[in-house]
């Protein structure tokens, strides 16, 4: 979630015709969050994934993919920022679950919440979230988990329910989040759903979360996607991950990742099959513009050009791929899923390939034979 950058808005007004939009995604947006004119549905010439956060929204974003179902596809999921409205204990008292929550030694601190208390909602329990969630996404089966995660800065507002937001000195326990996204994350597996992941100064605990998962669930870990948004890993711990996790993409938008000079090189270091684009917006009229400025970034940094009409037939080659057809086919891997699992056993160097000498070396370390007349190393 973001708000919108207004200022560079008048930069982004030049878009490509809708032959070429046509083949856009927009993986991460959230056009619940403002009230949406039907004229701005019926002009958006891009396919989005509007993001669930909270339980209010839910069946906001249910609607609008009920209302328009080739353009949007809807995510179905708690944020991070709103994980303290969820109760892991239900036989817990209001008061007693956010005092587990925010317990603090300090005096002014528990005035602070007592202040709190009327303005904050009554927890919902974890289960009742989870029946939710599985009806929701079983009731789209193109739906996406999302948009869940971990956020280690974010603080919780005073009141909810006044703008503009005054924080409260309380932030959410880490363990709290935690428990709350592997609950969600099991339905996505169990219902075999792709993922859109919120990361914000939680990266140690977001990798050991994807390890840890692909642990639990081994093989069906593989069958989802998981797509790390507008995430400021560095470059290295990106390309472990990349390495480590076939199922996870990298999507970036201008809104958040341009804030950090790190997504220049993010988006060089990120593999060419993993990279998608979004908005991050929260109103349907710029999610078009807002992805196609972080599509035209993409293609800068890649060196990829960007395609001015669509005319591609079914024999064109990979390499002559502009950076639309691109992020279109990655999407079509994310959303297929399947993906190789890193743990099979892979065929030894010696037969798949490796330098000619070390394919020696192997087999005669493995009191093996290759033959002289074997393929030479390209
Ligand atoms: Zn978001």
């Amino acid at each position: 979630m973001t708000d919108l950058a207004s200022d560079t808005y008048s930069q982004l007004d030049v878009l490509p015709g809708p032959a070429v939009l046509a083949h856009v995604v927009d993986v991460h947006c959230h056009p619940t969050d403002t009230a949406i004119q039907p004229e701005s549905m019926d002009k958006l010439p891009i396919k989005i994934c509007a993001m669930a956060t909270r339980q209010s929204d839910q069946a906001k974003v249910a609607d609008l993919a009920t209302a328009y179902p080739s353009k949007v596809i809807p995510c179905f999921g708690h944020h991070p920022w709103f994980t303290h409205w969820i109760s892991l204990d239900p036989t817990a008292s209001k008061e007693q679950h956010y005092q587990s929550l925010f317990a603090n030694s300090s005096q002014k601190h528990a005035e602070t919440l007592q202040a709190m208390l009327p303005t904050i909602p009554d927890p919902i329990p974890l289960s009742s979230l989870v029946s939710t969630l599985r009806a929701n996404l079983r009731a789209f089966p193109h739906a996406m988990l999302g948009e869940v995660g971990l956020d280690r800065s974010a603080r919780v507002p005073l009141d909810p329910n006044t703008t503009p937001r005054v924080l409260s000195p309380f932030t959410i326990p880490i363990d709290h989040q935690m428990a709350v996204l592997t609950a969600q994350l099991e339905v996505a597996v169990e219902l075999r759903r792709n993922v859109s992941l919120h990361d914000v100064k939680a990266h140690q605990a977001t990798a050991d979360l994807l390890k840890s998962m692909s642990e639990k669930f081994k093989e069906n870990w593989w069958e989802i996607s998981v797509d790390l948004h507008s995430c400021g890993v560095s470059p290295e711990m990106w390309k472990d991950i990349e390495r480590v996790h076939p199922n996870v993409f990298l999507s970036l938008s201008t809104c958040i990742n341009s804030r950090s000079p790190n997504h220049v090189a993010l988006i060089k270091a990120c593999a060419a099959n993993r990279l998608l684009a979004e908005s991050d917006i929260h109103d349907v009229n710029y999610c078009a513009p807002y992805t196609w400025d972080m599509i035209r970034t993409i293609a800068n940094f890649k060196g990829w050009r960007i395609e001015e009409q669509w005319d591609y037939d079914d024999g064109s080659k990979e390499e002559e791929w502009g950076v639309v057809k691109r992020l279109e086919e990655n999407w079509k891997a994310f959303q297929a899923g399947n993906h190789p699992s890193p743990l099979k056993s892979k065929k030894p160097e010696w037969v798949t390939g490796g330098n000619r000498k070390s394919r020696m070396r192997s087999a005669k370390d493995r009191n093996e034979w290759v033959s002289d007349d074997s393929e030479l190393d390209s």
